[in-house]
């Protein structure tokens, strides 16, 4: 298999004299994360209208890039990909009229400060606002990247009571910021404390490390976390420009220790909103033992209107990958609906038509095919074991489930007007 690119950080006069062992520790790394514009200078040209601008957004908005990340931006290439998800631009001062602060409603589906429960069964914890290196194209702007600061010892324990106290949690999504730029006894008291919860089945982390700060994985970090297993990582990365040796070998002590990858892109405008260059990485992630798991279309937050591009360009690069390549490559294309909805996925439509019987649909070739369905369709359904004794766990629905399981005869809005008649 072809190698990825190997960074050589000692091509910049900046690093130059840095010793390897210092390169490749990722505390050496957060001490040195670029976070002003006379150092951004010493890695790429920055001309006096772009500094001009730059100046502005960094009143706003932070900037942090870790030297690794930063070595990887194309120095002359103001469109460069890295660069685009690294380096401010005057465009997120813009506003525009679909803009919110808080579009997924984190903040209000959110019983304890840190921890937001939206879906009957998981929940997020925001264990830090602290990452690595702020992406420009962040979600959780109004938070991360603008106060430096992890959650207190005080407000986990909150969270952890929480989910202790709710029986209907089974999984624990660890996110943020990055949970991993936490030190690894802080990180493992919270993880301890959920692993220690009877109805806690499975924990999830979510963490752009492998991608900005690869150091970060020591063996000593995938020691601890795999005392914990059913253990899961999902990481982020945009462009296969990202997956580099050192990416690729984070990603190996990690899936050496058991620990299952997934990735979660979000589609950016000049970044990845081409079929190529997704297909591409979906392929270098499944190389690198990443699978893939969800492709994001760009949220409503203020200050990243210039990154969204529309629906359709998913559906688009959907459709290039189902039937095109491997299915594992594929992953789900979700629009996180505005107002805390959850995630909704998208894709292209292959059932043209229907009667009675018989199903026209279509494959990725455009061959129109039939499926005709059995005439006895109803199940034996009520008597296994699943109904009879765990079915208190499964019986909860709610939405269309609750229509289809015969619960509810129809869904209305809250304020129905022809009710008030
Ligand atoms: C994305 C998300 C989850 C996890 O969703 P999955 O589809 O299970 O990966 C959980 N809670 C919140 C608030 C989320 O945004
Ligand atoms: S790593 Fe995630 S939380 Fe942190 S800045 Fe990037 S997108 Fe935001």
């Amino acid at each position: 298999m072809k190698p990825f690119k190997k960074v050589n950080y000692r091509e910049l006069e900046l690093y130059k004299d840095v010793a390897e062992e210092d390169w490749n520790d990722w505390t050496w790394q957060l001490k040195h994360v670029v976070r002003d514009i006379p150092t951004l200078k010493k890695i790429i040209p920055v001309d006096a209208l772009l500094e001009a601008d730059l100046e502005k957004c960094l009143l706003r908005f932070r900037m942090a890039i870790t030297p690794y990340y930063a070595t990887l931006m194309e120095s002359e290439y103001h469109r460069d990909v890295v660069r685009l998800q690294a380096v401010p631009t005057i465009n997120e001062l813009e506003r525009v009229i679909d803009d919110h602060d808080d579009p997924l409603h984190e903040d209000v589906d959110s019983p304890v400060p840190g921890l937001t429960h939206r879906y009957p069964d998981r929940v997020l914890l925001m264990v830090t606002h602290v990452c690595s290196m702020y992406c420009r194209h962040c979600t959780r702007r109004r938070v991360v990247g603008s106060r430096d600061t992890h959650l207190t010892k005080a407000q986990i324990d909150r969270c952890i009571d929480y989910i202790r106290n709710n029986p209907v949690v089974r999984d624990v999504l660890l996110s943020g910021g990055d949970p991993l730029t936490l030190p690894d006894d802080r990180l493992e008291y919270i993880i301890e404390q959920i692993r220690a919860i009877d109805h806690v089945e499975i924990i999830r982390i979510g963490t752009r490390t492998p991608v900005v700060l690869p150091m970060r994985i020591t063996e000593s970090l995938v020691t601890m976390l795999r005392k914990y297993h059913p253990l899961y990582v999902n990481t982020h990365f945009n462009h296969p420009d990202e997956i580099t040796e050192d990416a690729k070998d984070a990603c190996a002590r990690l899936a050496d220790a058991g620990i299952q990858l997934g990735n979660q892109t979000v589609l950016l405008r000049d970044i990845n909103d081409c079929p190529l260059i997704m297909k591409k990485l979906m392929h270098d992630l499944l190389k690198i033992r990443v699978k893939p798991y969800y492709i994001y279309q760009c949220d409503l937050s203020a200050g990243i209107s210039h990154f969204r591009t529309s629906i359709t360009k998913g559906i688009e690069i959907i459709e290039n990958l189902r039937g095109h390549t491997t299915g594992m490559a594929v992953p789900t294309f979700v629009v996180d609906a505005p107002g805390g909805g959850g995630k909704i996925p998208l894709m292209p439509n292959y059932l043209l038509s229907q009667s009675d019987r018989r199903f026209a649909l279509r494959n990725y070739e455009g061959v129109i095919t039939t499926y005709t369905q059995p005439d006895k369709v109803f199940s034996n359904c009520g008597r296994c074991n699943i109904c009879n004794e765990d079915g208190k766990d499964y019986r909860p629905l709610d939405g269309v489930a609750k229509l289809l399981a015969g619960e509810k005869i129809c869904l209305e809005p809250a304020n129905l007007i022809r009710r008030k008649r």
